[in-house]
């Protein structure tokens, strides 16, 4: 029987890599989304995931920022599937790109809630049904977590509080077979960067050692190599081509 695997946030973007890379390795795909622009986006990546690689899907929509959201998104995935999880990733994510003086509460709030709130919602949710099983926990940081970055305040909290919370469910849960790992991408192109014009992402990936800008598939390969590496628990793997060395 095909095992199964929740991604939040994935209709787009790295969370789209990912969905596709689990569909690839055989997984029953469950892929969440929030907002009405990312239905279609969704149900196309369902088909392409099921004609593709012959994988079972389901999508359902969800904010990952409320509890009764992330409720519905597991009980959704646990009927369909035969009652248990062996992989969640938890990818959904925001960024304000604000200084700390002009931020809002409502804004920061905000960021803190979808980031690592949701992260505490969905593990306190699916640890249930993934003990004793092989399971893995996945959770997206950001080179934001390792290293401060101006204009990022809320969002490097919330990254840095992804691998406190990862640690510890990585040890609390090593004993019933779960691992718990992070991936702290480096700067990659997808939505989160549109904001920046060509200019500036050339500017910027003259920064980086390895001199690009990466792809949602440097991230999936990331995270293929982490359900693969059955020794690996409470690591922070960061893909960001040289930008921070750990
Ligand atoms: P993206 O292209 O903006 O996609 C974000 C995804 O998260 C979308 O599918 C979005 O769905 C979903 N999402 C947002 N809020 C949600 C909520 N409350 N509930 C459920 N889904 C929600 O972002 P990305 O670049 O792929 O980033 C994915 C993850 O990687 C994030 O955690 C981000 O912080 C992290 N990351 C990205 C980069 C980068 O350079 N791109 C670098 C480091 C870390 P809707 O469209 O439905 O809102």
């Amino acid at each position: 029987m095909a095992k199964t695997a929740i991604i939040t946030g994935g209709s787009r973007g790295i969370g789209r890599g990912m969905a596709l890379k689990l569909g690839e390795m055989g997984y029953n795909v469950v892929i969440n989304y929030r907002s009405d622009s990312s239905k279609a986006l969704s149900d196309d990546l369902a088909k392409e995931i099921t004609e593709k690689y012959g994988a079972e899907t389901l999508v359902v929509r969800a904010d990952v920022g409320k509890y009764e959201d992330c409720e519905t998104l597991v009980k959704a995935a646990v009927e369909k599937f035969g009652g248990k999880i062996d992989v969640l990733i938890n990818n959904a994510g925001i960024t304000n790109n604000s200084n700390f003086i002009d931020i809002t509460r409502e804004q920061y709030e905000n960021v803190i809630n979808v980031n690592l709130i949701s992260l505490l919602h969905m593990c306190h949710l699916a640890l249930p049904h993934m003990l004793d099983n092989e399971a893995n926990i996945i959770n997206i940081s950001s080179v934001g977590g390792l290293v401060g970055v101006t204009n990022q305040a809320d969002y490097c909290a919330t990254k840095s509080g992804v691998i406190g919370l990862s640690r510890a469910l990585a040890v609390e849960f090593s004993s019933r077979k779960v691992r718990v790992n992070v991936i702290a991408p480096g700067m990659i192109m997808t939505d989160m960067l549109r904001g920046v014009n060509q200019d500036e992402l050339n500017a910027l990936a003259s920064t980086i050692p390895l001199g690009k800008i990466g792809d949602v598939e440097d991230i999936a390969g990331a995270m293929e190599y982490i359900l693969k590496a059955s020794y690996v628990t409470g690591q922070v793997l960061s893909p960001n081509g040289g930008f921070v060395m750990q």
